[in-house]
């Protein structure tokens, strides 16, 4: 009967419920492990200048190299690091050694003096009271000038305290950091707060890119958040590019930078080396 069914989806509910609080868990548990046993590896997705292509920066995304699971995109843990804090202890790993790779590229003379790395900040990190100090002990410690990190933070998470993270972003500005905002355009986001913040530019979420060869209205919000940028005096970055398509028509819209699968997947750090001297030497 219909109550009878009923009952049986209450009891396959509350089976589903059960087994994902011990999933979560386990990740939990595994995930406070991993920090120590430097299992948690950054891959670099590269950024180019759409102008002529050349690479500008990195994005560091973050990967967890699971004993048994093999490697494990932040999509699968970084929601549980973030509900249970670990993510505070994770983000400072991430920034120092997404620092101290880059720095080390300088001193080889792999990178560019001017190239900019690039690192996601979390809600729970951003929130952190100590955030600016850790940053600015990181920049020291590595030796990274300021001008060579980017902190990418989502409009959603700037956007909970706004007049709190004028104050915060202010702070970061004046370290010397660059601040970028991420998928722009999901989430909510005040025109007005936009002029207060004091932030270097403004990423296109992907699932406007990705929709720029199949659907006009796209075009046109691409074309709104690039002149905005624009009018603000921001640089754009288009996330998510696969087709040679979306590029031109990013190009032709006259967006700043882009990153995405057609010029490079998330690549590990040798590979990122290697597309650096190959790039090096294609401009030669
Ligand atoms: P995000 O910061 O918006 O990063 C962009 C995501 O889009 C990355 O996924 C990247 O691999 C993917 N992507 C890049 N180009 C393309 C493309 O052409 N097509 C498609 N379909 N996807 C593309 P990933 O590495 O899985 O990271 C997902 C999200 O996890 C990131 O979104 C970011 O919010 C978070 N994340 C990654 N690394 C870190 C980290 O170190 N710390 C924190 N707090 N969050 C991180
Ligand atoms: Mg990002
Ligand atoms: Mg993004
Ligand atoms: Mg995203």
């Amino acid at each position: 009967s219909a109550k009878n069914a009923g009952k049986d989806d209450y009891f396959v509910f509350k089976d589903k419920m059960r087994k994902r609080a011990v999933e979560k868990m386990t990740v939990e548990t595994e995930l406070r492990l991993a920090l120590e046993r430097s299992e948690f590896v950054l891959y670099y997705q590269p950024i180019v200048d759409l102008k002529n292509r050349s690479v500008t920066g990195f994005e560091a995304l973050i990967r967890w190299n699971h004993p048994r699971r093999g490697l494990v995109s932040p999509g699968e843990f970084i929601h549980v690091a973030e509900e249970t804090g670990l993510i505070v202890g994770i983000g400072e790993w991430v920034l120092h050694e997404a620092a101290s790779t880059v720095q080390r590229w300088r001193e080889d003379g792999v990178a560019d003096n001017d190239l900019v790395i690039s690192v996601n900040i979390s809600a729970r990190q951003f929130g952190e009271r100590n955030l600016v100090d850790n940053v600015s002990r990181i920049l020291k410690d590595t030796k990274l000038p300021p001008h060579c990190l980017k902190l990418e933070i989502t409009e959603t998470v700037v956007m909970v305290d706004a007049s709190d993270s004028v104050r915060k972003l202010n702070l970061l500005k004046e370290s010397g950091v660059l601040l970028s905002i991420d998928d722009f355009g999901t989430g909510y986001s005040s025109m007005s707060y936009l002029q207060r913040f004091p932030i270097d530019q403004l990423k296109v979420d992907l699932s406007f890119v990705q929709r720029l060869d199949v659907d006009p209205a796209s075009i046109e919000i691409v074309r709104a958040i690039i002149n905005l940028a624009h009018g603000l005096r921001l640089e754009v970055v288009a996330e998510g590019i696969e087709t040679e398509q979306q590029l031109n028509l990013l190009y032709s819209l006259q967006c700043d930078y882009g990153q995405g699968y057609l010029i490079s997947r998330p690549v590990p750090q040798e590979d990122a080396e290697l597309f650096m001297k190959i790039n090096k030497s294609l401009s030669l």
